[in-house]
């Protein structure tokens, strides 16, 4: 296997061997461009060490020959006494992971070496003595892990025993005491002495570097940048130049564009007389790369040259890293820059005017995770305030309202237009009302996947959870944290983006990209508006998903379709039984008698005909998905343990419990050991008589009532849960026999399709079959992801997922991004099988995947129809389904 590279055999597309640092250091050797030369040692020989903990067979020799090669170029031997070549062992894997991984400079010192870079820097003993205490230092920390801060307190008191705080006023005598100083600290802490043998010093870089890549931070950067752990990195050795010989010599950092705004100029910093490392250490302040031209013109120029280059052949913003020896230029690294999600729209859309890119490839060089950051709202001074405590950054946005502990309040005050934020200890779905009335919801329990935090992001509402450090006391309406006591009433501020919680009030600015979308603003107000319009009208026309919303009322409707949405693909109806209309499902389920049944449900049709009609003119000409009723019922009646209770002391006390005592049979008759899996969906609808049809009844009702305003309603009828087909035959047969009754009477005729959501592994299994009785299907992925793995996604955030993704059982969570391998593949399955019953056969998806930029790929290439996502993602998927066309 050859494993080793000079620079000279690369280039850019090799990142997967050489590393994202090798690869753009070939690109720019053979560009012409001046970088130091080098080799590079491949990610191949970093797996293959990492999995025997052992350098692969030859790794040694060849390492050998290039060292050579690269001392032949330099005419100068590695660590020689007289005139010394010293090397850089730099890290660099496919992804760039700044800062996460080792590199070591100056190798090749020692305690002969630094006498010869003394003499040969023309007896410049100052610069010997710095490089190689920097090489102690880094060497002891990264290769031989002696605690960065011995070394730290040894510069420091060194400093102070020269009374200053400038690295610069230690003179070569302080510096080779303190190499005396670091060398001590080294053998202490190794129990050897420093390696006085340069190619040993090599060797030893290269293996720290491998192991690098399993660094603690390292990989938790990983799992949060959703990169492979098994990629390995690269290294990269590095003939070294020297930014620290003096006034004219320095080092810096680039772009070639701003990357906050995208702004063409220079932006960067210089530091003189320092090494590389210095500059991102802050430890001296730097100038601003302008100053640059002041200090040295000639090398100025030439990177400005260089950097023009650069753009124009990588076609995007570059970073780069660059350090002058003495008047001489040199290129150290460069890579497609990282940018805000602002820049990324400003940049591409400018690169297409530029005649760089066209409308398609910026469409690629965007995403609908930067959208999403561009479409919350955001604190607008974040510096001047300090947070009082941290919890899960849960659903992004900046969020400031008066504390409130219940949601009865919340919505009371919201109704009023106060802005209020719900503290809760954790919430449920009584809790509904007031985190829809309220600006953003706290809870003090509860990680990504909690109740609070998934029904936040569906609506699109800010949500921090999770924050242990409250003390929530619902009773007495307040909480503590830290010390200090927040009451109702009281103003905080949350930034679900961070998951910081500040007490007072901090000034919030709104995202002009969602007044774009709103239609409130021009896209020319603003460059950034003007780039988003651009690509996402790009988008519109390029894709082929279309893109449908998740919405249960009318003002949820108009919103998404403001937003770009073209139908409803889920609206849930269970949210409209809560509130006042409790007591009457109570009365549905505590019916007695077919009369009292059939009361209850009489009295429910008209509040749920209202509710329909709202949606549907607002979805005047477009799809309207209505789902039947599916949670649990007990779900809407009171907690069988807080019942009991109460009814246990109503009897203590010798009170008659009255209702509770009804109420609590009937609550223990339907209490479910695992309500997931219990009476639900078209179960309800097959076991309670009348209630699908009243559903149905209503939305038939509408939808003429709707055609007799002269609007142009298209309901859909999904039934959910089902897992065979007769299921779906009953309730169908039963809907026919409403819609024709219902349409007869009204002497309309409005077409209503019949399908059902594909949520059980084994409805996707038989979806052939089930197509014979379904117009169309919507895979619900949520459940369906639950029920193919077999876990509760209400319990396994806490239980085992953060155990889970250390070990890469998988990269991402499933229920955020669609597992392809698994669920992915029953939803091929279903799709290709359905459509082989039912040509015509209507494919979409409503679980929360529906909304998230590598699951719409997916979609895209399942072939299915639409998404449908909440009102907040439509701009996203509608960005991902243009960016998956093209
Ligand atoms: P990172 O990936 O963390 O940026 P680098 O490998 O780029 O790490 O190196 C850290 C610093 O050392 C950079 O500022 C770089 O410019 C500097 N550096 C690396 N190699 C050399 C070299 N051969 N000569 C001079 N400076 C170098
Ligand atoms: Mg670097
Ligand atoms: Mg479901």
């Amino acid at each position: 296997a050859k494993y080793v590279y000079d620079f000279e055999e690369g280039n850019k597309d090799l990142k997967d061997l050489l590393g994202g640092k090798g690869a753009n250091l070939a690109e720019m050797t053979n560009l012409g461009l001046p970088v130091p030369p080098g080799f590079t040692i491949s990610t191949e020989a970093c797996r293959a060490y990492l999995a025997d903990g052992a350098e692969p067979q030859g790794l040694a020799e060849e390492v050998s020959q290039h060292l050579r090669a690269l001392e032949e170029k330099m005419g100068k031997r590695l660590g020689d006494s007289d005139d010394p070549l010293l090397v850089s062992v730099r890290s660099g894997a496919k992804f760039s992971m700044p800062g996460m991984m080792e590199t070591v400079l100056n190798v090749g010192l020692t305690d002969a070496s630094v006498q010869g870079l003394a003499s040969q820097a023309g007896g410049n003993e100052r610069f010997a003595w710095d490089s190689y205490r920097r090489l102690i230092q880094m060497f002891g920390k990264t290769v031989c892990e002696v605690p960065g801060e011995a070394f730290e307190a040894a510069l420091e008191a060194a400093k102070r025993a020269k009374n200053t705080h400038n690295d610069l006023d230690l003179d070569a005598g302080d510096l080779r005491a303190l190499v005396d100083e670091y060398k001590k600290i080294f053998s202490e802490h190794t129990g050897r002495d420093f390696p006085q043998d340069p190619r040993e010093q090599l060797t030893l870089a290269i293996q720290a570097v491998f192991n690098s890549w399993n660094s603690d931070r390292a990989v938790l950067y990983r799992r949060q940048e959703r990169i492979p752990a098994d990629l390995g990195t690269a290294v990269n050795v590095v003939a070294m130049v020297f930014g620290n010989l003096g006034a004219d010599s320095g080092t810096g950092v680039a772009f070639t564009r701003d990357p906050a705004t995208g702004e063409q100029g220079v932006y960067g910093d210089y530091l003189q007389n320092a090494q590389g490392e210095d500059v991102v250490a802050g430890i001296r302040n730097t100038v601003p790369l302008q100053e640059l031209e002041r200090i040295d013109k000639a090398s100025f120029d030439e990177l400005m040259r260089i950097m023009a280059t650069l753009e124009g052949h990588y076609k995007d913003l570059c970073d780069i890293e660059f350090t002058i020896e003495r008047g001489k230029l040199w290129m150290l690294q460069t890579r497609v820059g990282k940018r805000t999600a602002a820049a990324a729209f400003v940049i591409a859309t400018q690169l297409v005017d530029e005649g760089v890119i066209d409308l398609d490839e910026a469409l690629n060089r965007v995403n609908g995770a930067q959208l999403a950051q561009l479409m919350f709202p955001t604190f607008a001074t974040d510096g001047e305030y300090r947070p009082v405590a941290k919890g899960v950054a849960a659903s992004p946005g900046a969020a400031v309202g008066t504390a409130v502990f219940d949601s009865h309040r919340a919505a009371e005050l919201g109704a009023k237009g106060e802005k209020v934020i719900l503290v809760r200890r954790e919430t449920n779905p009584d809790d509904l009302p007031g985190m829809i009335a309220a600006q953003g919801v706290l809870t003090s329990r509860g990680g990504k996947t909690s109740h609070a935090a998934v029904v936040a992001r569906g609506m699109g509402k800010t949500c921090v959870c999770g924050a242990e450090a409250l003390d929530v006391d619902v009773e007495g309406r307040k909480f503590t944290v830290n010390g200090q006591t927040v009451s109702e009433g009281d103003v905080v501020s949350i930034d679900g983006t961070t998951g910081k919680i500040y007490l007072g009030e901090v000034p919030v600015q709104p995202s002009p990209v969602v007044q774009y979308f709103e239609g409130k603003v021009e896209p020319e107000c603003d460059p950034l508006v003007a780039a988003v319009h651009r690509i996402i009208t790009r988008a519109d026309s390029v894709r082929r998903l279309g893109v449908w919303t998740n919405a249960d009322t009318g003002e949820d409707a108009s919103r998404a379709r403001r937003f770009g949405a073209q139908g409803i693909g889920l609206c849930r109806t269970e949210h409209m039984f809560l509130g006042d209309r409790r007591e009457l499902v109570e009365r549905l389920i505590l019916a007695e008698t077919d009369a009292d049944r059939q009361a209850a449900l009489d009295a429910l049709l008209p509040l749920q005909r209202a509710d329909f009609l709202e949606i549907f003119r607002a979805m005047d000409g477009q799809p309207v998905v209505v789902r039947l009723i599916d949670p649990p019922l007990h779900e809407f009646l009171p907690g069988l343990e807080d019942l009991a209770a109460k009814v246990a002391v109503a009897e203590a006390t010798g009170k008659d419990p009255g209702k509770d005592g009804v109420m609590l049979v009937a609550v223990r008759r339907m209490h479910e050991q695992n309500p997931m899996l219990g009476l639900r969906g078209v179960r309800l609808g097959l076991v309670i008589p009348g209630l699908f049809a009243m559903q149905i009844r209503a939305i038939a009702e509408a939808a003429a009532q709707c055609r007799q305003e002269g609007c142009d309603p298209h309901p859909e009828i999904m039934v959910p849960l089902v897992g065979a087909v007769q299921e779906l035959e009953t309730v169908r047969a039963e809907a026919e026999k409403v819609l024709h009754d219902v349409f007869t009477k009204a002497g309309v005729e409005v077409p209503v399709m019949i399908g059902t959501m594909i949520e059980l592994p084994r409805a996707a299994l038989n979806a052939g079959q089930i197509a014979q009785a379904a117009e169309f299907f919507s895979f619900g992925t949520n459940d369906l992801t639950q029920m193919t793995w077999g876990f509760s996604r209400d319990d396994v955030e806490a239980a085992f997922f953060s155990r889970y993704l250390e070990l890469g059982i998988f990269g991402v969570s499933p229920f955020e991004s669609i597992d392809r391998d698994g669920v992915g593949r029953l939803v091929r399955l279903a799709a290709k099988e359905g459509r082989a019953a039912r040509p015509d056969l209507q494919l979409g998806v409503c679980g929360e995947h529906g909304g998230d930029p590598d699951s719409v790929h997916f979609f895209h290439e399942a072939g299915l129809d639409y998404v449908s996502c909440s009102p907040f993602r439509v701009p996203v998927a509608r960005l991902e389904a243009g960016r998956a066309a093209v």
